[in-house]
């Protein structure tokens, strides 16, 4: 089935029954109970075959569970409270009973990197980061540090490199380790990490997936290898997405690919006007045919789909020449977030990458100079019009 129709239909009217809600419903409960006690016991020894306690299992959040995994060609998914709580389940998925190590891409979310330095390594996972575009770097981490995880993301943020996924989940399966993808910026619209290798995939549902700026939400959708795992480490400490917000992703997931088709042709629109403008530096953008890691897009992302996040750079600009250029814009909202309908715009050096020290942050090529570009489903003239007032 087309990606476009499971969006629009997995997940509900799951239940066969004399009247059959069309949508998914909220069910609030926190428990269940069932006719005799005998059925309760058998809920309890196999959890999947029925509903006891919301930080198992939930019927709202299965409807959305059924769709997300049939969405990433999966085994099966967990809804998270936030995309945090669903790299940091994966992340302990992976390493329940591999070395406690980690290979992460040195560019990541900034609060990946958080998670990574100041939770998981002050408790013994060490992370060793690499340039995941340079294959040779990642096969002598994954050689030297053993590690029981590797983690990226299929477009990296601020800067928007991609990595050959399918070959580092080759690289990562001959080394025993789980592959660990974070495709938000991507959706499963352009890339589906399993169908590559990955084992588990991380979406900040927050962003595409939901999609209109109003749930925080995460997915791991998982291979048949680790969903049991995963389950289980949910069901001890359950970083659980709430029912409301699992209805508000499910309904935000059924227009995501319609919402993303536009979105990237917007963004590449947007990214032409921006790369002739001389106010602009540097601009980074995926469909760019000069962009460094070309050939692998071309080879992984489907045609003229290449996301709909740019970054660029001002030109000549510090922090201050950044807030008033962004103080200027009146229909791009400046806030944190990505993927919403409307277009919003971020500093990463203020927001998403804020606890990085300076110095990281400029190895990591994140200028003061460096806005980042969420585009949204407006009219492409109108995203252009606003940018052009404000520079
Ligand atoms: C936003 C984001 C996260 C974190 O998700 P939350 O829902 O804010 O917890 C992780 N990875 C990427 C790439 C993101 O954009």
């Amino acid at each position: 089935m087309n990606i476009f129709t499971k969006a629009v239909h997995v997940g509900d009217r799951r239940k066969p029954g004399p009247h059959i809600p069309v949508t998914a419903p909220i069910t609030t409960a926190s428990s269940y109970v069932y006719e005799t006690m005998q059925q309760l016991d058998d809920v309890f020894a196999a959890p999947d075959s029925g509903y006891c306690y919301a930080r198992y299992d939930n019927p709202t959040n299965s409807g959305l569970e059924e769709l997300v995994t049939a969405l990433e060609n999966g085994h099966g998914t967990l809804a998270c409270s936030s995309g945090m709580a669903a790299l940091n389940a994966a992340i302990q998925t992976a390493l329940l009973d591999r070395p406690k190590r980690i290979v992460a891409a040195n560019a990541l979310y900034g609060a990946t990197i958080s998670l990574l330095d100041k939770l998981l390594d002050p408790f013994g996972v060490p992370t060793t980061y690499v340039d995941i575009c340079d294959l040779g770097a990642v096969e002598r981490a994954i050689a030297e540090t053993k590690p029981g995880c590797v983690l990226l993301e299929t477009i990296s943020n601020p800067l928007l490199r991609v990595g050959a996924i399918d070959r580092i989940a080759e690289m990562t399966r001959g080394a025993g380790a789980a592959l660990v993808v974070d495709n938000t910026f991507a959706t499963p619209l352009l890339v589906r990490p399993l169908e590559l290798g990955a084992h588990m995939v991380v979406h900040s549902a927050t962003k595409y997936l939901a999609g209109h700026g109003d749930v925080l939400g995460g997915l791991i959708t998982s291979d048949q290898e680790h969903y049991a795992v995963l389950r289980q480490v949910s069901r001890i400490y359950g970083p659980v997405l709430g029912p409301f917000e699992s209805y508000l992703t499910m309904r935000g997931v059924k227009t995501f690919a319609l919402r993303m088709e536009r979105q990237c042709a917007n963004a590449c629109r947007v990214a032409s006007w921006l790369a002739t403008n001389p106010k602009v530096g540097k601009v980074n953008f995926t469909a760019d045919s000069a962009h460094p890691d070309a050939a692998t897009i071309a080879r992984l992302f489907p045609k003229g789909l290449y996301g709909a996040m740019i970054s660029f750079e001002l030109r000549d600009a510090g922090r201050a020449e950044v807030f008033a250029f962004m103080d200027r814009l009146k229909l791009i909202v400046r806030a944190t977030s990505l993927g919403d309908v409307h277009s919003m715009m971020l500093y990463p050096a203020m927001a998403s990458h804020r606890d990085l020290p300076p110095k990281q942050r400029e190895r990591l090529g994140i200028r003061d100079s460096l806005v980042r570009l969420s585009v949204g489903i407006e009219a492409a003239e109108d995203i252009i019009e606003d940018l052009d007032r404000a520079l």
